[in-house]
Parts: C-alpha cells; structure tokens; sequence
C-alpha cells in the first residue's frame, strides 16, 4: 500500500472519530463512565499527528505503529484492545494484503483481542462488530455491505446484555442500549471501507 493511501486511511478513521466523538461520548454515558469519545478521539488525533512517519512505512509495520500509539493514548480499557487490533493486524497481514490474508488476519486479530480482554462474541462489545466484519469479508462482500453489516451488528448491541467491561456493573439496565465500543468499530470500519473502496 502506498504512503499516501495508508495516510488517507488515518484521516478517514480520525476524521469519522472526530465527528461521532459526541455520540460515542453520549453512548458511554449511558451504561459505562462516558470516556469513550474523548478517548478515541485523542487516539486517533495522536496517530493523526504521526501519520505521516507512520505512512512512510512498510504496512505491518505502519499498523503496528497505530496499535502502539492507541496503547498509548486512548486509555480505558478499549485502548489495549483497540491497539492489540492493529497491532495484531500488523503482525498478521504481509505488505501487500489481499481478501484472503485480509480475512485471515482479521480472524487473528479478533482472537487477539478475545485474549487481551478475555472476552468473545455475544458480550456487548467491539468484537460483536469485529466478528461479522470477519464473516463478512470471508464472504466475499462488497466494501459497502462489509459496512452496512458493522453497522447492523452494532445496533445488535442494544438488545444485548454486558457481559465485559464496565456497561457490565449494571447486569441487566445494561439492555437498551448500544454498546460505545460496537458503535466506534463501525465507525472505523465504515472509514477504512470507504476509503479503500475509493482508491
Ligand atoms: P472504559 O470502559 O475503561 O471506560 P472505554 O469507554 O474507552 O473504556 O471503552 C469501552 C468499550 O470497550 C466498550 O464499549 C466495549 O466495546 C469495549 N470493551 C470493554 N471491555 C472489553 C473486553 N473485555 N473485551 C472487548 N471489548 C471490551
Ligand atoms: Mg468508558
């Protein structure tokens, strides 16, 4: 992937951040401690601020780069998990991807995460968007139904009850209510789909 490409892939995901910021606040107000925005946004604001070093590298090493810089940034508890996800991508996915080793890492990737938060599918989290994503691209959709599916399976969430992470404390008022985490991974998948479906 060129430079170029790479850099306009981060200001479509900081971009999408930024102006859902709000919401995703709003999201986590309701049945976690209403970080979620600000810490996404300060995330990826910060590997906005980098992207052009990050860019200049080969693409494993650029993913490992955004992972790193999230870990570093965002906090809470998404942080570690949202920069396993790329880093884990990074690590997985040679320099020049195509659907099959996408696929393939993006299934890595998601057990990755499972195992930072101890966590799986039917929880009311992130991966209950990274799991369809994955189906999705396993089989053979188009970017635009890859993120009409993340944005499905996030509002898929409501119903759900927490299982993990903070909206968890609440057991059951947990239910109602669209997981923030859910909501920002469609948000970046939406970006990142779009982008390459541009280019
Ligand atoms: P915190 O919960 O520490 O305030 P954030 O508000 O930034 O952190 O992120 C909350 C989101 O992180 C949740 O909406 C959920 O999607 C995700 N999350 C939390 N814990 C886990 C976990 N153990 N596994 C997967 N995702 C999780
Ligand atoms: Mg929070």
């Amino acid at each position: 992937m060129a430079a170029s490409e790479f850099s306009r892939l981060i200001a479509a995901a900081a971009d999408t951040i930024a102006a859902h910021a709000d919401e995703l606040t709003a999201l986590d107000q309701a049945i976690g401690d209403g970080d979620h925005g600000l810490n996404m946004k300060r995330g990826f604001e910060a590997v906005r601020a980098e992207s052009d070093g990050i860019a200049a590298k080969p693409l494993p090493d650029a993913l490992k780069a955004v992972g790193t810089k999230l870990v570093m940034t965002v906090g809470g508890a998404s942080g570690p998990l949202f920069g396993t996800l790329f880093m884990a991508l990074g690590k997985e996915l040679p320099g020049t991807p195509d659907r099959a080793t996408l696929t393939a890492a993006l299934s890595k990737a998601i057990e990755a995460v499972g195992a930072r938060g101890k966590s799986q599918p039917g929880q009311k989290t992130m991966l209950d968007v990274l799991q369809p994503v994955y189906e999705a691209l396993a089989q053979g959709k188009t970017a635009t139904e890859i993120a009409d599916a993340a944005d499905h399976a996030a509002d898929a969430t409501v119903p759900m009850k927490a299982l993990r992470g903070r909206a968890s404390f609440l057991g059951e008022r947990s239910i109602g209510h669209m997981d923030a985490g859910a909501r920002s991974t469609a948000l970046l998948v939406r970006a990142v789909a779009e982008a390459i479906e541009g280019s």
